[in-house]
């Protein structure tokens, strides 16, 4: 590879190339490769953006150069001119960077008109109505996340309008309207940041190239990136795409879509679109998206190349895709695609699917899933209607993972004596101790004011695979008085309320529980886990029952047994207790 090379056609990427070209630059690249029918474009290295910072927040001069000359390339390719009033080259903008951050840095679409241009682009289209409202959608994506003025600003102008005009959709609007509104965006533009909106489509593409380097390092992405152990040092590509419209008429529309359903994993099409829309405005939730599946009949024929071409990446890249797609005047582009995110069910379905269909060997199913996501099937979970339904009323840490629901108790004793009733309950504490045992053991979950991931009752919880909140500050707890406050509600003894330990919420409502389901597939992939794996599984166990309940799990032995913890047995506890205070040695 060329030293110092900073911008790539999609037709010299590929897969390969994650690194340098992000994940979305390499897939398009790849998928260009594969002959199927992506806009084409190029992209500017994730090393430019080191350089980016490294240069004190600039970009270099050789690097607008070879953007520039990206940009004449794809003039050849598309037979279209960049700023061009006759016939002109529209652009995207997109982030990418290696690892998926999603919905961390905004796409600017329809780059490329101003004031003139806009006129030739309704021309050519012979769709004013159509030009302006991307013109006007432009600028108010261009002014969000180059020039700091948010996107919901620009709605009060709108709302205004609608109100004059007595409209109550966007699809209401006129030709003339959206040129109205283009001229009433750029004076809000100018009230907000004192100077003109720009015209100059070469500025704007530099400006956006730099607005995506500058969005790698905002708080929003840092502490993305500290939850994700995603290194700093790796910066953001950018991807400068052709556009195409979904948003021209009927015969157009725009959608994304799973290979397979990413909640259970069925082997089948996922997905929602929307006919005569542009990109954002599937997830705006402005209309509401059709299934994919309805798209068989309104346009057969797009909808099966859709479906092969999903196909086709799955057999590519042996795993579920999540792919974006457009459709301009009844033909089809794909837009990204990547490998799936999925829930843990899904996971263990897809994988043992896979191997059926002789995609992957079993080693590869193995692999493919993680195992810190498949903790959560072992535990009983939210039903996931009532759970959507529902909201927190607070939140404290995901301690021990696990649903449970049941009515308050303020003490171990008294969690003892309600279980022995045939209540469930949850123990609720300021925190737990080793007198608490007995209690937590009586509880269907636990949940404490202070103590953090390692504190009593998080380990305890683990270890007994109870679920267990921790931490919660923002508790108001009277032991004594036996009530809590959280989010404004007063909880008193004997009230229900649900804990979620996968997430840390608190819920004050019952909330139905589905016990674990630990089917076919998991113990398919987990004998196929035993089948190639070197290690031998002992289990931390302090007691008959922890070891018992380990066995049932596979465990071949006791790994580590600590014997202060034979010592908390409530029998053994107070004797301790004396042994250690007593003054005599008998
Ligand atoms: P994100 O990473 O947030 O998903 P994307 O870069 O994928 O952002 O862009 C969001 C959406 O914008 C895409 O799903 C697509 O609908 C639309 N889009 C992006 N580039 C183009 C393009 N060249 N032509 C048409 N639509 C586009
Ligand atoms: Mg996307």
């Amino acid at each position: 590879m060329a030293a110092n090379k900073y911008v790539y056609l999609f037709s010299e990427g590929d897969a390969s190339m994650k690194n340098l070209l992000g994940g979305k630059g390499a897939n398009l690249a790849e998928m260009i490769g594969l002959g199927m029918p992506v806009p084409q474009g190029f992209t500017v290295t994730t090393e430019a953006c080191n350089r980016y910072y490294d240069d004190g927040k600039k970009i270099d001069s050789k690097i607008e150069q070879e953007i520039f000359a990206g940009m004449a390339q794809l003039e050849k390719i598309s037979g279209k001119k960049f700023g061009d009033v006759k016939n002109p080259l529209l652009v995207s903008v997109r982030s990418g960077s290696r690892a998926s951050m999603p919905g961390m840095m905004d796409t600017i679409l329809n780059l490329g008109l101003n004031d003139q241009v806009v006129e030739g682009f309704a021309a050519l289209t012979g769709n004013p109505r159509f030009a302006y409202d991307s013109y006007r959608r432009f600028i108010q994506m261009y002014s969000d996340v180059v020039m700091d003025v948010s996107k919901k600003q620009f709605e009060h102008v709108i709302d205004a309008m609608k109100d004059e005009k007595g409209i109550k959709l966007d699809s209401d609007f006129t030709a003339e309207d959206f040129k109205e509104m283009v001229v009433r965006f750029k004076a809000y533009f100018k009230e907000q940041k004192g100077f003109d909106f720009p015209n100059d489509p070469k500025d704007q593409l530099i400006e956006s190239v730099t607005a995506v380097f500058r969005s790698w390092d905002n708080p929003r992405a840092n502490v993305y990136r500290r939850m994700h152990n995603i290194p700093y040092s790796w910066g953001t590509a950018v991807n400068v795409q052709e556009m195409v419209f979904g948003n021209m008429g009927d015969d157009c529309g725009t959608g994304v879509a799973f290979s397979r359903n990413p909640s259970t994993g069925e082997n089948k099409l996922y997905g929602e679109y929307l006919i005569n829309a542009q990109g954002e405005d599937v997830v705006a939730g402005i209309r509401t998206p059709e299934q994919i599946a309805t798209l068989e009949k309104v346009m057969p024929a797009v909808y099966k190349q859709f479906a092969d071409t999903a196909k086709k990446l799955e057999n590519h890249y042996k795993d579920m895709q999540d792919m974006e797609f457009t459709i301009e005047r009844g033909k089809l582009y794909m837009l990204q695609t990547r490998n799936g995110k999925r829930t843990a069910a899904a996971a263990l379905k897809v994988a043992c699917d896979l191997v059926d269909e002789k995609l992957i060997t079993k080693e590869e199913a193995v692999a493919m899933v993680d195992p810190g996501t498949l903790d959560a099937l072992l535990h009983p979970q939210f039903e996931g209607k009532a759970l959507k339904a529902a909201a927190p009323i607070g939140a404290g840490l995901p301690a021990s993972p696990g649903a449970a629901c049941g009515k308050v108790v303020f003490n171990a004793e008294d969690a003892v004596a309600w279980h022995e009733k045939g209540e469930t309950v949850i123990l609720t504490r300021l925190e737990t101790s080793p007198e608490d045992i007995e209690g937590m053991d009586a509880a269907a979950g636990i949940l404490t004011v202070r103590g953090g991931m390692t504190s009593h009752a998080a380990v305890v919880a683990r270890g007994m695979g109870r679920c267990c909140v921790a931490g919660c500050g923002e508790i108001t707890i009277d032991e004594k008085g036996k009530k809590f406050t959280l989010g404004g509600k007063t909880i008193k003894e004997g009230d229900y309320i649900s804990l979620d330990g996968s997430t840390g919420n608190i819920y004050a409502e019952k909330l139905p529980t589905v016990e674990a389901q630990i089917g076919g597939d998991f113990g398919t992939l987990m004998g196929w886990a035993d089948s190639v794996r070197q290690l031998k599984i002992r289990t931390n166990a302090d007691t008959p029952r922890d070891s018992k309940k380990a066995v049932e799990f596979g465990a071949e032995g006791i790994g580590l047994c600590r014997t202060e913890h034979m010592f908390f047995e409530s029998d053994r506890i107070r004797d301790m207790r004396e042994m250690i205070l007593s003054t005599t040695e008998e």
